[in-house]
């Protein structure tokens, strides 16, 4: 028998959530029995998803930033390499952020189902509101204080001091880099072991993630059976698709044609394999193979820059996930009820960097690394729950977003190193 897909399960399962609600919602007791026997998994589920995220941090971007080694060797293309991801990243996650606080898609939950839901997620606001206002007491350099740990050990044990874990992270990586190859390549060794262990153990977790989505559906619904909650998310997922429509359609086709001339509908056309495959897997690492011939086959950028380049740029440079990881976090926060101030919202552009730096180009490694962004910017991690219903389809079009970056930064910095041909003759023609 053909092996069902992941997603085709996670939809199922969800589907079957809401279904399992509506019925328990027609009995009386069923609520209370959904609540004692089914929402413990979807906890489960999430709690999961929050324990691997700090190590995750620390093997993938100890191996991502020391596999960076060539960049003192080829430090004129490294730096711009990546001066360019960075730029389009920290675009990406701005341009999520105007998004979302235009639509507003958080606000579509009337105030009794976020009463509601405050209580079922066991949300103390009045807290958080307190956090909030001595964060607004802090000075302005309070956020840079902040990232530096005073003890490692102690911003490991929490999931709220993730950014402090990140800077130890890449300063471990860079350290790495900068002492001799032989010193460093047991440790090395031991980290890029570490993030292939991790990563398996996200592929296990998420093997179960059709049961955690039926729990988290089911509960979501019988504890608070307004539907707002349902418009609230479509409008969520306008906003995500749009924001990464406004990157495929306006952004990088105008970032190739200002920085190469070149026509960029035929460049779109170029690359559509990689991003058909990226849509499909969910994965830009499963699609770097085809992502690397369509860029020199194709769009004609010479091996020894989209050798360099695009395995770089699957692994740290993720546009789509980092406009995702804003858009997310602000909606949970107006899920919730809260209100982020300026200084926030800033904070949220260069955690969802970092976190989408350090999140594996795999199906759902975004989501994970969400958590990060959620913490530091004291949102409710519970609001996962709200959103993992539609990560999928989210995920295909991020990783689009995701290749696509890596083929326009691959081909504007061929252009400026004199590294572009012209395109091969069946695309001319
Ligand atoms: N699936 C994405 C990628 O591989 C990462 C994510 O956002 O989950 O590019």
């Amino acid at each position: 028998m053909k092996k069902i897909p992941l997603y085709v399960k996670i939809l199922a399962g969800m589907l079957l959530g809401v279904l399992f609600a509506m019925i328990a919602l027609q009995f009386t007791g069923g609520v209370a029995f959904t609540k004692n026997w089914i929402k413990p998994f979807g906890t489960i589920f999430i709690n999961l998803l929050k324990m691997i995220a700090i190590p995750l941090i620390l093997a993938s971007l100890i191996k991502g930033v020391s596999d960076l080694k060539d960049v003192s060797r080829l430090s004129s293309m490294g730096i711009r390499t990546v001066v360019f991801y960075l730029f389009t990243t920290v675009f990406a996650v701005s341009m999520g952020l105007i998004i979302v606080n235009i639509i507003k898609p958080g606000y579509a939950i009337k105030e009794e189902t976020r009463t509601q839901m405050l209580a079922s997620y066991g949300v103390d606001a009045v807290k958080k509101q307190q956090e909030a206002e001595l964060q607004k007491k802090a000075g302005p350099l309070k956020f840079l204080e902040d990232i530096v740990p005073d003890n490692v050990v102690k911003a490991a044990s929490s999931n709220t001091t993730m950014l402090q874990v990140i800077f130890f992270a890449l300063l471990l990586g860079v350290a790495l880099i900068l002492i001799p190859e032989e010193r460093a390549r047991p440790m090395k060794s031991f980290f890029d072991s570490m993030n292939d262990v991790i990563l398996k153990v996200i592929d296990l977790i998420m093997k179960t993630a059709p049961f955690g989505v039926f729990a988290l559906m089911a509960a979501l619904i019988a504890e608070s059976p307004g539907w707002d909650i349902f418009k609230a998310l479509g409008k969520y997922a306008v906003s995500v698709v749009s924001g990464i429509a406004v990157l495929l359609f306006v952004f990088y086709p105008g970032l190739i044609l200002l920085f190469t001339r070149r026509n960029p509908f035929q460049f779109i056309r170029q690359i559509s394999p990689a991003q058909l495959l990226a849509f499909s897997t969910s994965s830009s690492a499963a699609t770097l193979p085809v992502t690397m011939e369509c860029i020199e086959k194709n769009v004609g950028v010479d091996n020894e820059v989209s050798s360099f380049v695009l395995p770089i740029g699957a692994t740290v440079n993720m546009d789509g996930t980092s406009l995702y990881q804003a858009v997310a976090a602000v909606f949970i926060a107006q899920a919730f009820g809260m209100h982020l101030d300026l200084q926030t919202q800033l904070g949220i552009i260069l955690t969802a960097t970092l976190a989408s730096i350090g999140s594996a180009a795999v199906p759902g490694a975004g989501m994970v690394m969400l958590v990060i962004v959620l913490a530091q910017a004291g949102i409710p991690e519970a609001g996962l729950a709200l959103i993992f219903a539609v990560d999928r389809p989210l995920d295909m079009c991020r990783t689009v977003a995701n290749v696509t970056s890596d083929c326009t930064v691959a081909t504007i910095i061929a252009h400026g190193m004199g590294k572009l041909e012209h395109p091969s003759i069946t695309e001319r023609s």
